[in-house]
């Protein structure tokens, strides 16, 4: 079943001195249970998608569908947390803001504190984390409002090689265990064909899709799949696709 369509997106960017078209006429689905990379150079207007989608900004022309009552969780680019918050009170921020801050709800944010170890610093504040654990708080508070799908942009980018991999992992099995669809925004190829079930490849800004590249459905773990494939090959066709 689509989740959400996206038909003729274009958006262009006014500023004082230039207008700069950053995306080009853009369409594609999303459907559930599936994760969907969309890769592309910095600045060719990966964050755009997902802020029109969110309705954080506007597109210039085209049109978007979602499903009805479609419960979107955000992981922006930056993290986000609150500095004057504690773990525990940014991770039921989503909850408060929509006014679910219920005992189910809380008790579903507690068990995930637990399972990524994070319950132990409930009272600490963000500063006391490393950015492994940083990114696993952000995740739970997007995961805390239970959403049909998760927005996840450049949300390793920040962390070191093998910290990126067990967080990829943790996403995954997140991802396949709650039955959940996925856009991935990175620009690591790599990353891309590690974690997701189809590629959208963008060309420079302005942005329009080059290639979409469905991979095989499967529950292989990121880590286990970083061991055993070669991804030279592809990696590099991909790599030309952008740059060309
Ligand atoms: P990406 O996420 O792919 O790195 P963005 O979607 O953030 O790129 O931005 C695409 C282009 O649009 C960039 O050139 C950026 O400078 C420009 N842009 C983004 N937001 C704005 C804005 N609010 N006003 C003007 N230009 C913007
Ligand atoms: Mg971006």
């Amino acid at each position: 079943m689509k989740l959400i369509s996206i038909s003729n997106l274009t958006k262009n960017y006014h500023t004082k001195t230039k207008e700069i078209e950053a995306i080009d006429n853009i369409s594609f689905d999303i459907n559930d249970n599936e994760i969907v990379s969309i890769i592309g150079p910095s600045g060719c207007g990966k964050s755009t998608i997902l802020n029109i989608l969110t309705n954080i900004d506007k597109p210039s022309s085209g049109s978007i569908e979602k499903k009805d009552n479609l419960k979107i969780g955000y992981m922006m680019q930056n993290d986000c947390l609150l500095p004057w918050l504690t773990v525990f009170e940014n991770a039921t921020l989503g909850l408060k803001l929509k006014s679910i801050k219920n005992k189910e709800n809380i008790d579903y944010v507690n068990s995930l504190l637990e399972k990524y170890g994070l319950k132990e610093f409930a009272n600490e504040y963000p500063r006391n984390l490393s950015g492994g654990m940083r990114q696993r708080l952000a995740l739970i508070r997007t995961l805390a409002i239970k959403p049909d799908i998760l927005f996840l942009d450049e949300p390793f980018s920040k962390l070191d090689y093998t910290t990126r991999l067990s967080i990829s992992d943790d996403v995954f099995k997140i991802i396949r265990e709650l039955n959940i669809s996925a856009i991935l925004i990175t620009h690591d190829i790599k990353e891309a064909l590690m974690l997701s079930d189809r590629i959208i490849v963008l060309s420079k800004r302005p942005a329009i899709i080059k290639d979409i590249i469905t991979l095989e459905y499967n529950d292989t773990l990121p880590s286990e799949k970083e061991r055993t494939n070669n991804y030279e090959e592809i990696t590099n066709s991909i790599w030309e696709l952008i740059n060309k």
